[in-house]
């Protein structure tokens, strides 16, 4: 391996510590605690992995934390009244509507109800529009996460050549925006870009996103680049022992590893920079809602 290893979990630290010195002065100086709500709608599994996760990461961070689970054939109206709720409360500075919902809940209707300010996942259309018009705005956590580790890397990033591979709302296109924003030349590639290697060819940053292992191969890496690694994808482990499952990413880490300037593992890459900038988000949120200073860097 010759590139240099963006460590997210060591980053994502530091992002938790900055945030929880923070909150220590918000308490001290002014009486206030950041709060965030999580909700979540029905029993699956890795959601509920997620949720716990966040609970215990927003408490350790001196963040009041709220959790509501609500049964899996909740209607509309009740999680709208739950959300309605929040909005309402002086307590709660940030809101988060844990997705996907069960197939009968309108997943837009659901997160356009989430006041904007307060939108700390950075999906409500409000948001979506004051970002893509270089607005202030809650910044989707995933791709908010990415941005922080390039800048880190990197400090400026401008008129570099981007790609970013996918273009869902909740990464690909909130990313490319992000990097459109430090002035990178962006390209959105997506599954009918033709000859997506030659396009990925030419990149300094790779951001993948896509949900398929291990789908970037070294060849495709322009020597010297930046990847980002977004992609969460289980793998069958028969080596480890039955039934062992492993991690890997949208880019083939070896052979990357072995091309590009700096690379993000996983896991341990963009994974636990999301939650920190959750955290972030939320610090944010409260600010703004307090009419205080926003926390320097922690913002897009
Ligand atoms: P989506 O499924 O919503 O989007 C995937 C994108 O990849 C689509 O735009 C799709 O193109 C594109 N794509 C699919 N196949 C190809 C291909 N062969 N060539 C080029 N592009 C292709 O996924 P998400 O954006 O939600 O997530 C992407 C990955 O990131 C997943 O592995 C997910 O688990 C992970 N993730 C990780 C997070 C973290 O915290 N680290 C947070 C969120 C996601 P098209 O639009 O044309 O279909």
């Amino acid at each position: 391996m010759t590139a240099t290893l963006i460590d997210g979990k060591e980053f994502a630290a530091r992002v938790r510590g900055q945030v929880a010195a923070h909150v220590t002065r918000l308490k001290a100086d002014h009486g206030i605690t950041p709060g965030l709500a999580v909700v979540l709608v029905g029993e699956d599994p890795a959601s509920q992995v997620y949720v716990r996760s966040k609970g215990k990461q927003t408490v350790e961070v001196g963040m009041k934390s709220v959790e509501h689970k609500l049964e899996a054939d909740t209607s509309e109206a009740d999680l709208l009244a739950v959300i309605a709720q929040l909005n309402a409360d002086p307590e709660i500075h940030g809101i988060l509507v844990q997705l996907p919902l069960p197939g009968h809940l309108d997943e837009d209707l659901v997160i356009n109800s989430i006041d904007p300010a307060k939108d700390v996942d950075g999906f409500h259309i409000s948001n979506v529009g004051l970002l893509g018009t270089g607005q202030k705005s809650m910044v989707p956590c995933t791709p908010l996460g990415c941005l922080m580790m390039l800048r880190d890397y990197h400090g400026s990033l401008s008129g570099m050549n981007a790609v970013v591979i996918g273009r869902s709302n909740i990464v690909g296109k909130p990313m490319a925006q992000l990097l459109l924003g430090d002035s990178c030349t962006v390209t959105i590639a997506h599954s009918r870009t033709k000859d997506l290697a030659q396009v990925v060819r030419g990149a300094d940053i790779v951001v993948a996103a896509v949900g398929r292992p291990e789908m970037v191969p070294g060849d495709w890496i322009k020597p010297g680049a930046t990847v980002i690694d977004v992609g969460i994808n289980r793998l069958d482990a028969p080596e480890k022992g039955e039934g062992k499952t492993r991690l890997v990413g949208d880019v083939d880490f070896d052979s990357c590893a072995a091309v590009a300037g700096a690379i993000t593992p996983v896991p341990g890459g963009v994974g636990p920079m999301t939650i920190a900038c959750l955290l972030a988000n939320t610090l944010t949120a409260c600010c703004r809602a307090s009419g205080l200073d926003e926390p320097e860097g922690l913002t897009a």
